[in-house]
């Protein structure tokens, strides 16, 4: 029997994958003295998938858990689509991380059986030339990175599919595009699994305040036992973690929308438009061409009301089709009156001010925190994996300050876009 055959992508997801599985398929081994685990990693999104993949490929016995399985449909990672980019202002950080992570995007496309990255190109543009454009165009050429200045003549050209009133110049980069955020994650549990990694499908309670943490405690009444424990909950963070992520993790409803083309029109088929950003003075759309048939999507980049993850009301509202629609006017009218062919609702998990969170649990030196994606974590993932796992085996010691915990406030003040 192949690996791939011991152990299905239909056992990983309905989680059934389990040690004694992956132990019958010969890949584990359990009679280990100590904890049974080197590090168990609770949380499947993209952030927790990527950790425990790097984990496993350090060697370690790392047991995964989801509470719904991995890229669920009320995960953050759990979305059809994610635009990678590597335009982030003077965001060295992040233009970085993204830029890293695109290798290992690439090398998981090629092992699924769908494209998990579809290499569209990016499209930011703006009304005027403001500071982040001209910090983008610098951190690229110190960075050696590529990345074209339009101007509005010549993205009129490219694209006559866009209305350009009030346009002054774009940012395009031709070596990123648009990941196919569930498909992605679904096939790194899958490749994680064949690699000898366990996964389960388990909720984890609060761990509590407790002087010390040497077992996580299943919904059902089983403890589980590691070395180490990286807590990866995305939007659930807050509720793992109140007195110490309540007040500093943001939960917020976003809408998506997915509108159909007109039959046959290939306008906004990937090839003929990349995955795309206005600016627009700061109240900033994004979307992305129309792959794989789901439609056109556009998203509004502003902050939602606070979002239970568990509770809170998927559908889309009225003032957000609407909203959306008004936009569609203005800068793509062949689509303004077009079916709406899908909507979602998803929850951004905004620290304070959009950085993210890599950092050891202020009270347990054997737990990690992984989180606060804010918007624009997903891309991130390979790089943040590798991150967590570095300081979970000690290849790092410390997070720098901007993903530590001691830099995130209780009060919201965006400035990572
Ligand atoms: C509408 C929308 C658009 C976005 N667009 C982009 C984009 O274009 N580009 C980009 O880079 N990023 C984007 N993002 C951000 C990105 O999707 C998130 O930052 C990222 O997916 C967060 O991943 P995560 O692993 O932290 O969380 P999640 O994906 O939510 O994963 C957390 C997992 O933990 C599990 N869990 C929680 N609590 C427990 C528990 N107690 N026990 C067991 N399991 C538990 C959950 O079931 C879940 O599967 C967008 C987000 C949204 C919502």
């Amino acid at each position: 029997m192949t690996r791939r055959a011991a152990v299905t992508r239909r056992e990983v997801l309905r989680g059934v994958a389990t040690t004694a599985a992956l132990a019958g398929a010969g890949r584990v081994a359990l009679a280990a003295p100590g904890p049974e685990w080197d590090t168990i990693v609770v949380g499947a999104g993209v952030f927790g998938s990527w950790t425990a993949w790097h984990l496993r490929r350090a060697g370690q016995r790392v047991l995964l858990l989801d509470a719904s399985g991995p890229a669920n449909a009320r995960a953050s990672s759990g979305g059809e689509s994610r635009m990678t980019r590597t335009i982030y202002g003077a965001d060295d950080v992040y233009t970085k991380m993204a830029w890293d992570s695109l290798a290992d995007w690439r090398w998981l496309s090629s092992r699924a059986g769908l494209p998990v990255f579809h290499p569209t190109g990016v499209l930011m543009f703006f009304g005027r030339r403001e500071p982040f454009v001209d910090q983008s165009i610098e951190a690229h050429k110190r960075l050696g990175l590529r990345l074209d200045v339009l101007d509005r003549a010549e993205m009129q050209k490219r694209y006559p599919q866009i209305a350009w009133d009030g346009v002054e110049v774009g940012l395009f980069e031709p070596d990123l595009g648009v990941l196919m955020a569930r498909r992605a994650v679904q096939t790194l549990v899958q490749e994680y699994v064949a690699a000898g990694g366990a996964y389960r499908l388990a909720a984890v309670m609060p761990p509590g305040d407790a002087a010390t943490l040497d077992g996580v405690r299943t919904r059902e009444g089983e403890t589980l036992r590691a070395e180490r424990y990286v807590f990866a909950c995305g939007p659930w963070l807050p509720k793992v973690f109140p007195s110490l992520l309540g007040n500093r993790i943001f939960p917020t409803r976003q809408e998506v929308f997915f509108f159909a083309p007109e039959n046959g029109d290939d306008r906004f088929e990937p090839g003929r438009l990349p995955g795309w950003a206005d600016f627009n003075d700061g109240d900033i759309y994004y979307g992305m061409p129309d792959l794989e048939g789901r439609g056109f999507k556009i998203a509004h980049d502003r902050h939602g009301e606070r979002f239970d993850p568990d509770t809170g009301d998927r559908r889309a509202s009225e003032s957000g089709l609407s909203d959306a629609r008004a936009y569609l006017a203005k800068r793509f009218p062949a689509l303004a009156a077009r079916p709406l062919a899908e909507s979602r609702v998803c929850q951004y998990e905004n620290s304070s001010n959009g950085d993210l969170v890599i950092d050891r649990h202020p009270r347990w030196a054997n737990v990690l925190i992984v989180g606060a994606g804010s918007g624009h974590g997903f891309k991130h993932g390979p790089a943040v994996g590798r991150y967590a796992a570095d300081l979970v085996t000690g290849t790092r010691d410390q997070p720098e300050a901007r993903l530590a915990l001691a830099s995130k406030g209780e009060v919201q003040h965006r400035e990572v876009h």
